[in-house]
């Protein structure tokens, strides 16, 4: 069986050689990105002096580690409606839950595993 020639990568004006049309440099990370977009957003003063120490004060431990009967400090302020860039959900407090990092890691992990998964369904 002969391999496929290699083709030049898909990024205009990119001339190296691929075998799946993308170099190294230009292959599309479907499961980066789409966060780092509005990351900015979390260094705001409205944020990092308001909001976030807020939601701290106003319920320091857990939510979910409460749910399970487990007294922990919280140490992120989540969005519980993800904002995806969306300014009014982003500063919403009854849109903001206390969540220690463990809860606040898996809840992220778990969104995008369901984000790639409408991703591949656009396909
Ligand atoms: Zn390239
Ligand atoms: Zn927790």
């Amino acid at each position: 069986m002969a391999m496929k020639p290699p083709r030049p990568c898909r990024h205009p004006g990119c001339p190296v050689l691929t075998r799946d049309g993308w170099c190294e440099k230009h292959r599309p990370r479907y499961t980066r990105g789409a966060s780092d977009a509005w990351h900015w957003m979390y260094s705001l003063p409205v944020w990092t002096e308001r909001l976030r120490p807020a939601q701290l004060t106003r319920e320091p431990f857990c939510r979910e580690c409460a749910k399970a009967g487990r007294r922990v400090r919280a140490t992120v302020v989540d969005h519980i409606v993800p904002h995806r860039g969306n300014w009014a959900l982003f500063v919403d407090p009854a849109n903001h839950q206390s969540l220690c990092k463990q809860c606040h890691d898996r809840k992220t992990m778990r969104e995008q595993c369901e984000e790639r998964q409408k991703g591949r369904r656009g396909y």
